[in-house]
């Protein structure tokens, strides 16, 4: 166990539940990532140790789930969700089930699981359990299900984007019966909440190879639109890993209206709004000078910027490095775009005898001034033009 690095909570909690009489195996999404040589985000205890138990093991222990057998016990500010074996009790609608089944060992434990990589576990002396071949799969970078797909698939339809999800993410390949049966249920997966399905998409979109979405989208699973010919979603992977950015993308590859799109998935108002305002940029032609930029950009957040004009880079193939040579001057210099950047503001105006409509059509006029000759920006200076021009 030593060689993995597990934080030193986690190990406490396992030996705790096994001093107690109990066994105790860190399981799923954890044990792949330690196998992979990654860090696990979270830490996951399978244990035969029933949540009531675990409340009189632990001092601090919070009720996170225990209608499924899963409570979480800190270890100082460290969580552990620690889950009672268990398996799936009744499915409807290819929906998670209702009720959980209390189950004797680790090995019924991991056959509920969605995957061969997910369903592995270790305890505290390093013994492995992988009775479905996981570890085998994760040096060839598959993602099978574990069992029948088509039944696993039946059960519980997030697990076909969750398996599009790994793939992306981890960069693997979806083994063939898998895909073949995730493909076949795509239509099921519109009994999933649009809430879910967002949150998978989106983790399937900020992976290493968000293109392992294509078989999905063109079976008609996600967008209204499939990916058009001659289109290649591999490109999505080279545009910087942020939502708005890779949704538009995607929606810009195929032919689908973002908002339309991102509204019927339930997305966040921000990113479809982002992704839209990008797709519009997109279109346009390339920037013709570091003003023209300024203006075009200047609805979008900052943070954005350097990441539409690589994507602009990525899609339509343009030349950026003037470009990104621009965006390196302006914020290195902080130069204004936005009216409320302007080293002037209405009042010195209405100080000037402006009035109404006027003020806003002077501070206009100045900005744009500004935005071609930044060092113009000046309250002073522009006092000067004022009154010599507006
Ligand atoms: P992540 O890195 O996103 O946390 P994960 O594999 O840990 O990935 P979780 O959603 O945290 O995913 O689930 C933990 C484990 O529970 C999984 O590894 C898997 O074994 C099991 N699991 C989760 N969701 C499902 C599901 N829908 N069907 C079957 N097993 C599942
Ligand atoms: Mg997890």
């Amino acid at each position: 166990m030593d060689r993995y690095h597990i934080p030193l909570s986690v190990l406490e909690c396992m030996n705790r539940i096994e001093q107690n009489g109990y066994e105790a195996w860190l399981a799923g999404g954890c044990v792949r990532d330690l196998l992979r040589g990654e860090t696990p985000e979270d830490y996951d205890i399978a244990s035969s140790a029933p949540p009531e138990k675990i409340l009189k093991i632990f001092d601090r222990v919070i009720e996170t789930g225990i209608r499924h057998g899963t409570v979480t016990v800190m270890i100082g500010d460290f969580p552990i969700e620690v889950t009672r074996f268990r398996v799936d009790g009744e499915y409807r609608d290819h929906r998670h089930p209702e009720t959980v089944i209390p189950v004797d060992s680790i090995e019924e434990d991991l056959a509920r699981r969605d995957f061969t990589v997910n369903a592995m576990a270790m305890n505290l002396t390093g013994e492995l359990k992988d009775p479905f071949g996981g570890r085998a799969d994760l040096k060839s970078k598959l993602v099978r299900a574990v069992g029948d797909p088509d039944t696993r698939f039946s059960e519980d339809a997030l697990r076909i984007l969750r398996g599009f999800r790994f793939a992306s993410v981890l960069e693997y390949t979806i083994e063939e019966k898998t895909l073949e049966a995730a493909l076949r249920r795509v239509e099921t997966l519109s009994n999933i909440s649009a809430e879910r399905i967002f949150g998978e998409l989106i983790k399937c979109m900020l992976g290493a190879a968000p293109q392992s979405l294509e078989p999905l989208i063109n079976a008609g699973g996600l967008l209204s639109a499939g990916i058009s010919s001659g289109r290649k979603l591999e490109l999505l992977a080279k545009i910087p890993p942020e939502c708005s950015l890779r949704f538009a993308a995607l929606c810009y590859l195929s032919d689908a209206n973002p908002e339309t799109v991102l509204r019927r998935l339930k997305s966040d108002k921000q990113i479809s709004k982002l992704s839209a305002g990008i797709i519009n940029e997109l279109r346009l032609p390339a920037f013709v000078s570091k003003a023209e930029m300024k203006t075009r950009l200047s609805g979008f957040p900052p943070q954005l910027w350097k990441g539409i004009i690589e994507t602009r880079g990525v899609l339509l193939g343009e030349d950026i490095a003037e470009c990104k040579a621009w965006l390196t001057a302006i914020m290195d210099h902080n130069e204004p775009y936005l009216l409320r950047m302007l080293d002037i503001d209405g009042f010195d105006l209405i100080k000037l005898g402006f009035k109404g409509e006027k003020i806003g059509e002077a501070l206009e006029k100045l900005l744009g001034e500004v935005i071609v000759s930044p060092e113009l920006n000046r309250k002073k200076i522009l006092l000067r033009l004022v009154e010599k021009h507006l």
